[in-house]
C-alpha cells in the first residue's frame, strides 16, 4: 500500500479510532454504522463544478470495487433493513458463475466484458445502495467524462484523469476498517465488492464465523489495496 505512504497518520489514527470503539462498544452492526457515519463527516469536499461526475454516468460502476469486510458488513445491514435481502439473494443466485470470476479478477476482465457492480441499476444507472456505498467508489471521480465513455465503449483500460491525493484522502477510511479488523485477529484484507456480498447472502453463517475469527473468506478473494 504504497500509494497510502503520505495518509500513514491518517489512516493510523482512523484505525485507532475503529479498533476502540469496536473494544468498547463491541462488533456490532450498530457500531460498524456508526463508525461509517462518523468518516463520512471527515470526508474532503467532493468539488462538483470541477469534477465531471454526475448521477446515472455509471461508467465506473463496471470497474472492479475493493471493500473492507467491515463495509462490506454495513451493506448487508441496509439491505436487511430495507428488506432487500431476498432480492439481492435472487439476483446473486442468478449470477452465481459470474461471481466466482469477479472475485479473483482483475480490472481487465472487468473492463472487457462491461461487468455491472451488484448494486447498479441497469436502467437508471444508479447506484441502489448509495447512502452506503464503499469508500472506494466514494473516492472515484473523473476530472474528464470523455475519457470515461471511451475507456467503457472501448472496453480497455484508459488513463482517468483525477487527483490522486483526493482519491486517497476518502479511500483510506476503508483501510483503516482493514487495518483495524486485522489487529482485533479477524480476517481482513480488501475484498471485491460483489462477490464477498453474495458468499455472505448465500451462506448467512459466514458473518457469524468471521466474527469469530476464522477465515471464512476465500484467500484468493483479496488484493492489496483499493483498486
Ligand atoms: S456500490 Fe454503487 S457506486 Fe459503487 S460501483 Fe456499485 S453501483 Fe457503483
Amino acid at each position: 500500500m504504497k500509494q497510502f505512504d503520505r495518509f500513514r497518520p491518517y489512516i493510523e489514527s482512523a484505525s485507532r479510532i475503529v479498533f476502540d470503539s469496536i473494544k468498547l462498544r463491541g462488533l456490532t452492526y450498530n457500531t460498524l454504522n456508526y463508525l461509517y457515519r462518523y468518516f463520512l463527516t471527515q470526508l474532503p469536499p467532493f468539488t462538483e463544478e470541477e469534477f465531471h461526475c454526475a448521477p446515472g454516468c455509471g461508467y465506473c460502476c463496471h470497474l472492479r470495487v475493493s471493500v473492507s469486510v467491515a463495509e462490506a458488513l454495513i451493506i448487508l445491514d441496509y439491505l436487511r433493513e430495507h428488506d432487500q435481502r431476498h432480492q439481492y439473494e435472487e439476483r446473486v443466485n442468478t449470477l452465481r458463475e459470474s461471481l466466482a470470476q469477479r472475485a479473483v479478477s482483475a480490472n481487465s476482465w472487468w473492463l472487457e466484458n462491461s461487468v455491472p457492480c451488484l448494486f447498479l441499476e441497469q436502467k437508471t444507472a444508479l447506484c441502489t445502495i448509495y447512502e452506503v456505498r464503499p469508500f472506494t467508489c466514494r473516492a472515484y471521480h473523473s476530472l474528464n467524462r470523455q475519457r470515461c465513455e471511451t475507456g467503457f465503449f472501448d472496453r480497455a483500460e484508459t488513463a482517468i484523469p483525477c487527483y490522486p491525493d483526493f482519491k486517497r484522502s476518502r479511500e483510506l477510511y476503508s483501510v483503516a476498517f482493514e487495518l483495524a479488523l486485522a489487529e482485533l485477529g479477524l480476517q481482513s484484507a480488501q475484498f471485491e465488492l460483489s462477490s464477498t456480498i453474495g458468499l455472505f447472502l448465500q451462506t448467512p453463517d459466514l458473518v457469524h464465523h468471521w466474527a469469530q475469527g476464522e477465515r471464512v473468506l476465500p484467500s484468493i478473494l483479496s488484493d492489496s489495496g483499493p483498486a
